[in-house]
């Protein structure tokens, strides 16, 4: 004992001294009165504060309430013994090292304390230096442990986190051995797949790749064995039971790695196990795949939109040409279709569109397109006509199938079309020609007042004496600033304060009043005086602006409407930031709308055009985004801030039938590309909470306010530019 002593002496003087912390408090339990004070006094000329109890019981007590560094125990107390207090301290989780004092009598009971728990014993009669040297070995003991212990926890919780990380990953990560076989796979398989770990461990990969792609799979790992430095990337299906499909896509990336083996050989790595995650991606191919279809349908009414029309009209022309066929090109309108709108309200018009594409359809015949033009317009495909006559008997086909009233819910109409028509190849000889004459055709019908059909006539390209009329007006009403501008605001989803005004112009005719911007932007966009209207707005805008901000009123943003005729314009850039300079507006408070068919035309034009302003700080808005030329990618090479969802979109939530999906998506795309959303034509609480769930950041419709008056807004902004919910 004497000798094991010594050397723990011997091999522990160094540290030991250093490693003594002076302001440690130690617990004597101790019923000797004489016994303990001496002890303390040893103590404190050690630089160690303690303190006595004098019976096991308060010793505890004091244990359990105060904090100490050690405690010195004796065996023999008067109330419990010596064991029963490291037993009753073990219980009670009490882990502050005990160094027992006792008796040479008392060897075996020494023992037994060390058993129980306490880490180092001391005879009596003490000599001084051991008891502190016992003192300091136990202290710096006690800090190891504590230090190992807490190393162990770190290293069982980043063991845990490592689980976690991998277990929660998106993505399936798996082993696969030299032989590629699946050795690990974590737990997202069973959600994406629908399969146990043991249906698959020690299974060859490829009996988790969807039949089909098989073979790939295994070229893939082939390949992947060739060279084992690089990381391999594929697509490949695999199978899922958790899918009505039977499959989901994913993107492999496959690479070589060495593990350790086993538990002994840190160094012994087995280089030949193929580390592998693989994500899915069927979500992504889904959007994609929407998207696609988006660019090529009319979402209201499930019918090809122009842009699939106008393909489908250049394969006919293609066969037409070649077998000398005549095709006819119906550009078709409602009557009164707008009174009727008003009529029905626009959820209700809406269903009633789609009826009028259903019975049109059943007029077709093999080989004709009916697509969705633009609101209560279609555009018609005859291939194989044989004379005029064939077209006309079209036309009263389609009125006959319109004879019978249209029913919505509690209302009814009657309908009746005219059509605009032009001939290939008598009109026309390409599809955009002929789609645009037939365009004219019907609206030189229109203006004559004269409905049902008519025949495109060179002529009819000319202006007509109304037109001029009407044209001539316009040019007056820019020179007299007949032009009001309106201002909805856009509200953030949230807190409903203002985040900024879209500028909506409106003319006050001198006779006939305030005339919406559907009546004459047409016209205007014809006569080719969009460009000058869109710089009035834009003039107006800025001067009003720069009043609100030296009056402190001013919406944090104010968004303009832009035609693509206008931002074709080879000086636009320039006029435009002439024009904000001239008013000393901030760039940054400007934001402007563009529709998406701007990016078919000239994209590079049109990304050297928004690039300049982008970087002088305007802002860049899509405008009824997802119903035109949808493509993800323009979203990614132009500079644009902001997605404007369109009316037709957050009206597809109250219809409960339908899943929303194309709404969800675009929300997820905006998301996915950080930009600002703005959802339209917000008009009912429940379009109001779908959007709040979904994640839109910024509202605008009736259900927050119309249009205001300049006054109307001003007032707002006065009084803090937000709205009350409810
Ligand atoms: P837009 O850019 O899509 O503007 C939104 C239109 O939706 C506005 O019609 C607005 O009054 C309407 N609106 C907003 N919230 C609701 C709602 O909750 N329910 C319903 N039913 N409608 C709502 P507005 O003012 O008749 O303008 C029509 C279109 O005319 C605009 O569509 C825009 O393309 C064009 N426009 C308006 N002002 C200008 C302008 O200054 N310059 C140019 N180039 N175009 C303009
Ligand atoms: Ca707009
Ligand atoms: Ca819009």
């Amino acid at each position: 004992m004497t000798a094991w002593k010594a050397s723990r002496l011997a091999d522990t003087t160094g540290p030991l001294v250093e490693a003594q912390v002076t302001s440690r408090r130690l617990l004597i339990i101790e019923d000797d009165p004489g016994f303990a004070e001496s002890l303390r006094f040893l103590l404190s000329f050690n630089g160690f504060q303690s303190e006595i109890a004098e019976t096991g019981v308060s010793g505890l007590e004091m244990l359990a309430n105060g904090h100490f560094d050690l405690v010195l125990l004796d065996l023999r107390l008067p109330d419990i013994t010596g064991h029963d207090v490291i037993c009753s301290a073990c219980e009670r989780g009490i882990t502050t090292p005990i160094i027992v004092v006792s008796g040479e009598s008392e060897i075996d009971a020494a023992i037994l304390a060390l058993r129980l728990g306490a880490l180092d014993f001391v005879r009596k009669p003490i000599e001084p230096e051991l008891v502190i040297y016992a003192i300091n070995r136990a202290l710096v003991q006690n800090t190891l442990l504590l230090e190992n212990q807490s190393a162990q926890n770190q290293i069982n919780r980043s063991e845990r986190l490592h689980r976690f990380l991998i277990d929660a990953s998106p993505d399936i990560i798996f082993i696969l051995d030299q032989n590629g076989r699946v050795s690990f796979v974590n737990d997202r398989m069973k959600a994406l797949l629908g399969l146990e770990d043991k249906a698959v461990l020690g299974r060859h990969f490829s009996r988790l790749v969807y039949t089909h792609d098989r073979e790939r799979a295994r070229y893939a790992f082939s390949a992947q064995k060739l060279s084992e430095t690089a990381m391999h990337s594929f697509e490949l299906r695999l199978k899922s039971l958790a899918d009505i499909t039977g499959f989901r896509y994913f993107e492999v990336k496959l690479a070589v790695v060495g593990l350790p083996e086993g538990e002994s050989g840190e160094d012994e790595v087995n280089q030949d196990h193929y580390y592998g995650v693989a994500r899915d991606t069927t979500a992504r191919r889904e959007v994609e795949a929407l998207a696609h279809y988006q660019a090529n349908h009319d979402a209201l009414t499930g019918l090809p939109n122009r842009n699939l029309f106008r393909d489908h009209l250049a394969l006919a022309l293609i066969r037409a040409r070649r077998n000398s066929e005549q095709i006819a090109v119906l550009h078709l309108n409602l009557d009164r279709f707008k009174h009727i709108n008003d009529l029905f309200g626009h959820a209700k018009a809406d269903e009633l569109l789609r009826q009028v594409g259903e019975r049109i359809q059943r007029c077709l015949r093999g080989g004709d397109t009916l697509a969705r033009f633009v609101g209560d317009e279609f555009l018609l495909l005859n291939a194989f006509i044989g004379s005029e006559q064939d077209v006309l008997q079209i036309v009263d086909r389609i009125n006959q199938e319109f004879a019978a009233p249209f029913q919505v819910a509690d209302k009814s109409a009657h309908l009746s079309v005219s059509a605009g028509i032009a001939l290939f190849p008598t009109h026309g000889d390409s599809a955009d020609e002929l789609i645009r004459h037939a365009n004219i055709a019907l609206y030189h019908g229109r203006l004559s007042g004269h409905k049902g059909h008519s025949f495109f006539m060179p002529e009819m390209g000319q202006n007509t004496d109304q037109r001029l009329q009407l044209q001539s007006e316009l040019r007056q009403a820019i020179d007299q600033d007949q032009f009001v501008m309106f201002y909805q605001p856009q509200v953030g989803l949230r807190d409903r304060c203002i985040r900024g005004v879209e500028a909506l112009i409106r003319w006050n005719h001198p006779q006939r009043g305030l005339l919406q911007p559907g009546d004459f932007l047409q016209l205007a966009e014809e006569a080719d005086l969009i460009g000058s209207l869109d710089e009035w707005v834009t003039r107006d805008v800025c001067k009003t602006m720069r009043e609100w901000q030296r009056e402190g009123i001013a919406p944090p943003r104010v968004a303009i409407n832009i035609s693509p005729h206008h931002l074709e314009e080879n000086d636009f850039v320039t006029k435009f930031i002439a024009l904000l300079t001239e008013y000393d507006i901030n760039p940054a408070v400007i934001e402007i709308e563009l529709t998406e068919n701007l990016f078919i035309r000239d994209p590079s034009m049109v990304a050297r055009k928004l690039q300049t302003l982008a970087a002088h700080g305007v802002m860049i808005a899509i405008d009824d985004f997802g119903t035109q030329y949808s493509s993800l990618s323009y979203l990614q090479k132009f500079p644009i801030h902001t997605l404007k969802i369109d009316k037709s979109f957050v009206w597809e939530i109250d219809r409960e039938y339908r899943q929303h999906a194309i709404i969800k998506a675009i929300i997820s795309i905006a998301h996915g590309l950080e930009l600002n959303l703005v959802a339209e034509g917000v008009e009912t609480d429940e379009q109001f909470r779908f959007l709040e769930i979904h994640g839109c950041n910024e509202i605008q419709g009736y259900l927050i306010s119309k249009p205001l008056q300049r006054e109307q807004l001003e007032n707002l902004m006065r009084q803090g530019g937000r709205f009350q919910s409810d």
